[in-house]
């Protein structure tokens, strides 16, 4: 027997959930499909408990730096299973939010793991489903490199199930996991060594920050091992022995993380029946509207391998529905100027060209603006965190092509100037608007 729908909807996580609603807002039957808990990977093992355990670690940095403010602390001790277990809570709440959501929308759930029957039906435990549109939503996992012992180390999905903070942790990858979970790490009091493939981290952020993040971190006490390769892990009597190629033999760690990236979850889906081509990794290949090669089914968010961020699946996710069942027939979600933040420390919030990117792009023709400053907070400490801003311009008219932040409060000011540069804002604009002080945020109206 086969149920039918409007829209089958494979995976609950951000892109899923949000398509899902907003199709059956416009009145389509949708049956949405979760092989897990509901909220995917931004709920369970992503962004929010990430944000609870770097807000976390933001904490310990007020407490180093309270002394200096006058208040005289005597005991800072951390009991991480203590937030560990909050955190649990507060997302098996949003797990129940999920469920409620939907059923409130009059979407159907399933839970399961779905597979293409054919290109209009699916399977899901033995059960065949079918309908017109089809979204692929399922997300992508970490990738665990094939390193001798390698079982010895954990990903970010095992970070969030440590019950201690370990006390000597190697992380491997210089992307923003490998670079926020360090830096919560460090900032909570674990010995932090970063093992680098190349020169730096975040390779493909904007220079000056990128390279101001790393002395930063530096100061703050995370080793770096850079041009370095992991041969082996091994299990010693004393923890985890990490084998670097160059033969350094890192000892007694108890937490070796695996950051090297995520790839695509669209192995399971058996695709081949239904005919939707993947590139070379596994992510599924979409045009401007999410569209893949088969009539009639779609992919957003991290299994299309573009723009790895929640709100990014959000958005494609709602267009999508908007486009297939609220007769906008030209809903798209533009992929240019989406801004980003790391919650390193200090943050780094970007939107636009970096620019090595604008000067390959537009050649002579631009001109940047930067400025490196102490924020006033650290006046009175002697702990010392660097700021920077630049803008990066395009043009006689110094149209901003490129905003970039690092530094305390990056990650909440950059959404303001993201709707600025989404809008074309020029120099002058940002120049005409009268600042706000004392803010580190004032320097971005009053660079010269
Ligand atoms: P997911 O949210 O992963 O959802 C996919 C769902 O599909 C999963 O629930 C999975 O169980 C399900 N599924 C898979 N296969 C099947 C199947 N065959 N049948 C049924 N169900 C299936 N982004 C940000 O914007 N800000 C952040 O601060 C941030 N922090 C992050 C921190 C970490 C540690 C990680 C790992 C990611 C972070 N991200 C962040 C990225 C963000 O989590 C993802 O971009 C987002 O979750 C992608 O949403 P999605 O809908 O594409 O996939
Ligand atoms: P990224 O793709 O950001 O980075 C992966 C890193 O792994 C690269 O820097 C690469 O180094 C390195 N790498 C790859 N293979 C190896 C290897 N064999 N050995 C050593 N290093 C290797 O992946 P992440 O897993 O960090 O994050 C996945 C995505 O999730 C992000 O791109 C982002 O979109 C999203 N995310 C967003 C967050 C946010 O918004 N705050 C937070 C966390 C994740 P190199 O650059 O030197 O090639």
């Amino acid at each position: 027997m086969t149920q039918q729908y409007d829209y089958l909807v494979i995976g609950g996580g951000s892109g899923g959930i949000a398509s899902a609603r907003r199709a059956a807002s416009y009145g389509a039957s949708v049956l949405l499909i979760e092989a897990n808990r509901m909220g995917g990977t931004c709920v369970n093992v992503g962004c929010v408990p990430k944000k609870t355990m770097w807000n976390a670690s933001a904490i310990a940095e007020r407490l180093r730096d309270a002394p200096g403010y006058g208040f005289s602390l005597e005991r800072t001790d951390f009991d991480w299973a203590k937030i560990k277990h909050a955190r649990d809570a507060h997302i098996a709440r949003l797990n129940g939010i999920y469920h409620r959501g939907l059923d409130q929308s009059g979407v159907d759930k399933v839970e399961g793991y779905a597979h293409f029957e054919s290109p209009g039906r699916i399977v899901v435990n033995d059960f065949t489903y079918s309908a017109e549109h089809i979204l692929i939503a399922t997300g992508s996992r970490p990738i665990v490199p094939p390193v001798a012992g390698a079982e010895l180390g954990i990903t970010s999905d095992g970070f969030f199930e440590l019950e201690q903070l370990p006390k000597k942790v190697v992380t491997v990858g210089a992307g923003y996991i490998a670079v926020e979970l360090a830096g919560v790490l460090r900032g909570l009091g674990a010995e932090v060594t970063m093992v680098l493939r190349r020169d730096a981290f975040l390779r493909t952020f904007d220079a000056t920050v990128r390279e101001t993040l790393m002395e930063a971190s530096e100061a703050s006490g995370i080793h770096f091992r850079r041009r370095s390769q992991v041969a082996a892990l091994e299990k010693t009597n004393s923890g985890i022995g990490v084998r670097l190629e160059s033969g350094e033999h890192i000892q007694d760690v108890d937490c070796v993380l695996w950051a090297v990236g995520r790839s695509s979850n669209s192995s399971n889906l058996q695709l081949e029946r239904a005919g939707v081509e993947t590139n070379g990794y596994g992510g599924i290949t979409t045009d401007d509207f999410q569209n893949t090669n088969v009539k009639g089914i779609y992919a957003v968010g991290d299994v299309t391998g573009r723009k790895a961020l929640t709100p990014v699946a959000i958005a494609a996710g709602r267009r999508l529905a908007d486009r297939l069942f609220g007769q906008q027939s030209d809903a798209a979600l533009d992929y240019e100027n989406i801004p980003s933040v790391v919650f390193s420390h200090p943050p780094i919030g970007t939107v636009g060209m970096t620019e090595d990117e604008a000067r390959e792009h537009f050649g002579d023709d631009i001109k940047v603006y930067s400025a490196r400053f102490t924020n006033m907070y650290y006046a009175v400490l002697e702990h010392k965190i660097p700021t920077v801003v630049k803008l990066v311009t395009h043009g006689a008219e110094e149209k901003i092509v490129g905003c970039h932040i690092l530094g305390d409060g990056a990650d909440e000011m950059i959404q303001g100037f993201a709707v600025a540069v989404k809008m074309g804002a020029r120099k002058k604009d940002f120049d005409n608007t009268v600042a706000i002080h004392p803010t580190a945020a004032e320097e971005l109206v009053t660079l010269k």
